[in-house]
């Protein structure tokens, strides 16, 4: 058996070639693997798990149809997504994780992450992710009515866009050092996370220790998932 592990679908109603290909993809490749791990961003956002917009109760039920099959899914809290509960892994048949979390992938220990708190050259943003995964912060937004929540998600999101833009790529990339760290801090040899679009296979050494960091790819154009089975991984495109 295989685990598959995916990441930055951003699922939106401006995007329903996106979703479709998720729910093909939940309910044969998914169906077929031993668990499913999704890490960030599933969402493009998610105002509460009261949130109204059919889309995307549509894309729970269809993840409580596959853990109800007996698939377990995992799932790890995105910049987009971080305010999913109780009520959204109930409803989805998923199970949260702390981001980072290690699990064991067939033998091996893997740092799972969606990514974002490793990218510290960006002060701005960590700053902002600081308040916003502020317990109390949270607390505030969710007893706002959902029509302001979504005007401030709206909000922040323009804001974001015109930052971003004007900011250098590799500031917006992880961190070697945090990286590092984030290794040693967790006793692994091997990463994955999402969150900069940017799928790859990294190789280097830390402290003399052959380390591996995974990146998982977004689904704009195509999908992207990694394999992991026995004989190791493949990151894989799934063309739409
Ligand atoms: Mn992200």
């Amino acid at each position: 058996m295989h685990s598959l592990l995916i990441s930055d679908l951003h699922l939106d109603p401006s995007r329903p070639e996106i979703s479709r290909q998720f729910f093909s993809f939940l309910a044969n490749d998914a169906t077929q693997a031993s668990e499913l791990y999704i890490l960030g961003d599933l969402f493009e956002s998610w105002i509460g798990d009261d949130d109204p917009d059919p889309g995307k109760q549509r894309v729970v039920k269809a993840l409580h149809q596959l853990t109800d099959g007996g698939t377990p899914c995992y799932f790890i809290e995105g910049n987009r997504d971080f305010l999913t509960g109780n009520v959204f892994e109930a409803r989805s048949g998923c199970q949260r994780l702390e981001d980072p979390s290690v699990v064991d992938l067939h033998g091996t220990g893997v740092l799972l992450t969606h990514g974002d708190y490793l990218c510290t050259d960006d002060v701005d943003y960590q700053r902002f992710r600081t308040m916003v995964r502020d317990p109390l912060w949270q607390q505030h937004f969710l007893e706002r009515s959902a029509e302001h929540r979504l005007a401030m998600v709206q909000q922040a999101r323009d804001a974001s866009r015109i930052e971003t833009s004007g900011k250098p790529a590799e500031i917006m990339d992880v961190n070697q050092s945090a990286v590092e760290q984030a290794f040693r801090d967790h006793g692994v040899r091997t990463m994955i996370h999402g969150h900069t679009h940017r799928p790859g296979i990294h190789h280097f050494l830390v402290d003399g220790q052959p380390s591996t960091r995974i990146v998982l790819g977004d689904w704009h154009r195509e999908g992207s998932v990694l394999r992991w089975d026995e004989e190791g991984f493949r990151l894989l495109r799934l063309p739409r």
